[in-house]
């Protein structure tokens, strides 16, 4: 059996960041990612799914500033944030919160900021497995090791430490987490409440010049135009008037139980399902990274 000192599921910015920081202070670290296909990344990676903006402060929190990323990582300034409802609209030109970073945020093209993420940790020392899918993981506080992880491959891993970045699914860290909660509750009751979360399509759309104008230095939020208190479609601009644009709902909405259906801009009453982009399958899939211009 494999064994390291401290092992990572899952490798996205969270599992990066920690495979970074262990590897810096010494520890043998090793990042364990399922992989996933994209369409704009050669090979399998990180997901790298979700939008992509980062917010002035968010850059502290970081540690990293936009000018250590390598070049085609960040992709548009930003000025403000946009909220429009129905009836009225905001501008947010202000996180109000000090930050070192002057400007109010930036968009960044995720698949690429993941991969800087990634050869970072490994030049600080980190190991870093694709198509390591962990399937299970036994924790034993006095054993040695304390965690052994169980791949996909019937291959195992043995840790003494173990951070769990498997994302907002959190397939892994729930089981993990379910042993250490009286029997009846469970984690996905607390981590994945179903009235609370959200799912979201998203894509690539190349904008006519006179729109991308209008938005290429804001991020944009509408609501009212979908029903459920947590739907708001959105819109990330990247460069060349190419955006990342998406819609976030509430999971598991029952599209029938909606009322005054045509109140709704972005539904229409001969729906028979929530509307998805064109060339998008489900929440997160990343079939909707694929580039469209039209
Ligand atoms: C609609 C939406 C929009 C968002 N927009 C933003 C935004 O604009 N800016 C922002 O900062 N954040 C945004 N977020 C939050 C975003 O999810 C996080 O910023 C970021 O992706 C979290 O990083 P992570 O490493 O925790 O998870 P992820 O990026 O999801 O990484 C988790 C990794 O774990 C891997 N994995 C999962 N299970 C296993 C397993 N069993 N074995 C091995 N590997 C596994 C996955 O393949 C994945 O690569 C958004 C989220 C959503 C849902």
């Amino acid at each position: 059996m494999e064994r390291v000192d401290v092992a990572i599921v899952g490798g996205g910015p969270a599992g990066t960041s920690a495979a970074h920081a262990a590897a810096e202070h010494g520890a043998d670290a090793l990042v364990l990612e399922k992989g996933v296909p994209r369409a704009d990344r050669e090979g399998l990676g990180p997901d790298s799914t979700d939008a992509a903006g980062i917010l002035d402060y968010w850059v502290d929190i970081m540690g990293i500033h936009p000018d250590e990323m390598p070049d085609g990582v960040v992709q548009n300034v930003l000025d403000r944030a946009e909220f429009r409802g129905p009836t009225t609209a905001c501008n947010l030109r202000s996180t109000g919160i000090e930050s070192s970073y002057d400007e109010f945020g930036y968009t960044f093209h995720r698949a690429r900021f993941d991969d800087f993420l990634r050869s970072r940790a490994e030049e600080a020392g980190a190991h870093y497995r694709v198509e390591a899918s962990v399937t299970a993981v036994d924790a034993d506080r006095d054993g040695h090791p304390r965690h052994v992880l169980t791949l996909a491959s019937g291959e195992e891993v043995g840790a003494d430490h173990l951070l769990l970045c498997d994302g907002p699914q959190r397939t892994v860290t729930m089981n993990v987490l379910d042993e250490f909660l009286p029997e009846h509750r469970a984690a996905s009751q607390v981590l994945s409440p179903p009235t609370a979360n959200h799912i979201a399509y998203q894509e690539y759309r190349k904008f006519p010049e006179e729109i991308y104008q209008q938005v290429q230095d804001a991020i944009v939020f509408w609501w009212g135009l979908m029903p459920g208190h947590t739907a708001y479609p959105w819109i990330f601009p990247n460069r060349d008037r190419v955006c990342r644009v998406g819609l976030t709902m509430p999971i598991g909405m029952d599209i029938d139980a909606v009322e005054a259906r045509d109140s709704y801009d972005l539904l229409h009453p001969e729906d028979d399902r929530i509307p998805q982009a064109r060339r998008t399958s489900s929440a997160c899939s990343n079939a909707s990274t694929a580039t469209s211009t039209s």
